[in-house]
């Protein structure tokens, strides 16, 4: 061993000298223990657990070196640079590094100077990559991570051939231990992993999926540029990304937010690889705060403070949603993920998966629970933690709509329903939503007048309820089985032999209750979870901001991203504590011994000029 590789000896001096943290995440103490004992392993953990820390931290205990399989060049780039900038002596190997570079990270490797190095894995399992390993193996070793373990899988969402025959490694590399990590939690891809890389009596650990700091919000959409601002007015200066079903929509979201003076960026796959990379830069380095994107902006979005994620639109599955939605808040700070949706969104699916040939009962199921999903009244957090197999131990979440009390029951829901039930039948069921709520609210148009509606004995029933209400009875309908959408290009609303019971017999649902978005009234502020209120408490905000700028600027010195230099979560406690000597800024959370000297000064300035 080199001098210029210390031997500390516990996870704890590890993670306090290079981290700068005195506390382990749940399972991370547990799965590091066993890379150490070199015990296989498997990690399930969400998005933002913490999953790389646990391989990160035991490589600098374990003597040789720690190989780490990632899938994404961007992915591996942006560990090695958080690493490096903590003083970890970490590389990567892959094929965006020139000759030159690729020479000095083999010598590097055989003079053992690196703990940890990252590698695609056709690096080590495909053409030339015996050579590789034969290399690796004369170094030593000590074990073996995969990241995004998932890619192992064709039941998985992003399938890498390649993953499947990393367990060949085996033959080449005898007793090496393996490390699986992952953010899926099904149990089919679970034991694919375990199978493809034969993992030995290894340790499973299946972290809780509930993610507490996210606050969950479901909009009926109705006006969703107006629902856009509102979101944006909680976060002025913050992070966040706006998911679109379409191109279309997300180019021209995307327009009118630069138009409204927002600093947002575009992202879908008709853009060139170019100018993809360039938005995903901008985004990463905050030099963009909103990305408006379809589902192809995600993996290896590393950026740690995102405070929103918005969908314009539901996903296909609450697996999707709780993918996409999980980039907000990986810092562990609060966040706001907000669906806005209508019951027209899940004909669009069914109608593209039918086109595809995917409308399977299987694609019908998922789509029916993300519908269940946005029109539940109850916790969402339960919701979502119940559906992905867990037991949800706590009554109120505080951070959701329905907890936060933003939705109220309807006063007598059932002659709601029943007005606009009769509407649908009085329009002869040949329309669609937008058409009955105008009849409803009682609204002369063009459209009204020319086929006699403004005379129905319905017209003007809801006249003094809103737009969005009246959409979201619709989609509650719908969802309770009274309403149905017509397949096809122009979806009319139907009615279900449930519904016209109802219709004709009040009593016919005594279950039925009708949710609306509680009214605002005036000055009253928007409601924050309690892990909002909490994480800001005390905290100078200017002096946040500041501080944040001394990040960015650093960032951009280093041509790193800014959450390589510090996380929000280190910047709040600065602007809470106020440290003003490197001693006092060694205490802070997420502090480490090389960034309190390499990246402190400027910070500690800043303090001092603020106080
Ligand atoms: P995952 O890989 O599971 O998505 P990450 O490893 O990216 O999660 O970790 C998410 C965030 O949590 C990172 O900002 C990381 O620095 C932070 N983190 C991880 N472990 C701890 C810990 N023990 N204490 C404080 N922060 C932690
Ligand atoms: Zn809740």
């Amino acid at each position: 061993m080199t001098p210029s590789l210390p031997v500390l000896s516990s996870l704890d001096d590890v993670l306090a000298r290079y981290w700068g943290y005195s506390t382990f995440r749940p399972h991370q103490r547990e799965v590091m223990e066993a890379i150490l004992q070199g015990r296989d392993s498997l990690l399930v953990l969400p998005t933002g657990g913490g999953k790389s820390l646990c391989f990160q931290a035991p490589a600098m205990l374990r003597p040789g070196l720690a190989v780490v399989v990632s899938p994404l060049i961007s992915l591996m780039k942006d560990q090695v640079d958080g690493l490096n900038a903590s003083g970890v002596a970490a590389a990567c190997y892959n094929s965006a590094l020139s000759d030159d570079a690729k020479r000095e990270v083999l010598r590097n490797v055989r003079e053992r100077r690196i703990r940890l190095l990252y590698v695609a894995p056709e690096r080590l399992v495909g053409d030339g990559g015996e050579r590789f390993v034969r290399t690796l193996a004369e170094t030593g070793v000590s074990f073996l991570a995969v990241d995004e373990a998932h890619c192992i899988s064709q039941w998985g969402h992003d399938f890498r051939p390649e993953y499947r025959r990393l367990g060949q490694l085996r033959g080449a590399l005898p007793g090496l231990s393996m490390h699986a990590f992952t953010a899926t939690a099904t149990g089919r891809v679970r034991d694919d992993i375990v199978s493809q890389l034969g993992l030995q009596s290894a340790l499973e650990v299946v972290g809780s999926f509930d993610r507490p700091n996210l606050l969950y919000r479901v909009l009926a959409r109705d006006q969703l540029k107006k629902q856009l601002l509102d979101v944006l007015a909680r976060h002025g200066g913050e992070a966040g990304i706006v998911y679109c079903t379409s191109r279309r929509e997300v180019d021209a979201l995307a327009a009118w937010l630069v138009q409204e003076g927002r600093r947002a960026v575009p992202y879908h796959a008709g853009l060139t690889t170019e100018q993809r990379q360039r938005h995903q830069d901008a985004f990463l380095k905050e030099q963009a705060d909103i990305v408006v994107a379809t589902v192809a902006f995600g993996m290896g979005i590393h950026r740690s403070n995102v405070r929103f994620v918005v969908h314009a639109g539901a996903p296909q599955s609450l697996e999707h949603y709780q993918q996409e939605s999980g980039r907000a808040g990986r810092d562990g700070l609060e966040a706001e993920c907000v669906l806005i949706t209508s019951a027209a969104d899940f004909l669009k699916w069914r109608v593209m998966l039918e086109r595809n040939g995917e409308l399977t009962d299987a694609s019908q199921g998922l789509l029916r629970d993300m519908e269940r999903y946005a029109s539940t009244t109850r916790c969402r957090h339960r919701h979502l933690v119940q559906y992905f197999g867990e037991v949800y131990g706590r009554d109120e979440c505080g951070a959701c709509d329905v907890c936060l009390g933003e939705l109220e029951i309807v006063d007598d829901g059932i002659t709601v329903a029943r007005k606009v039930l009769s509407c649908v039948a009085r329009v002869e069921q040949r329309f669609g939503a937008a058409h009955v709520t105008t009849v409803l609210r009682g609204q002369v148009s063009e459209a009204v007048t020319s086929r006699g509606h403004e005379r129905l004995s319905t017209f003007g029933l809801l006249a003094q309820t809103p737009v969005t209400e009246i959409r979201g009875y619709l989609d509650q309908l719908t969802a309770h089985g009274l309403l149905r959408q017509s397949p096809g290009e122009y979806p009319v609303l139907l009615l279900t032999p449930a519904g016209r019971l109802l219709m004709r017999d009040p009593a016919s649902q005594p279950e039925l209750h009708l949710y609306r978005q509680r009214r605002p009234t005036r000055g009253s502020a928007p409601r924050r979870s309690q892990v909002e209120t909490e994480s800001w408490a005390g905290v100078d905000r200017p002096l946040f901001e500041q501080l944040r700028e001394v990040r960015r600027s650093i960032a951009r010195t280093r041509g790193v991203p800014p959450y390589v230099i510090f996380h929000d979560t280190t910047l709040r406690e600065m602007a809470r504590l106020r440290p003003t000597t490197p001693a006092a800024l060694r205490e802070i959370y997420g502090v480490g011994q090389r960034k309190a000297e390499d990246v402190g000064p400027p910070f500690l300035e800043a303090i001092r000029e603020a106080l």
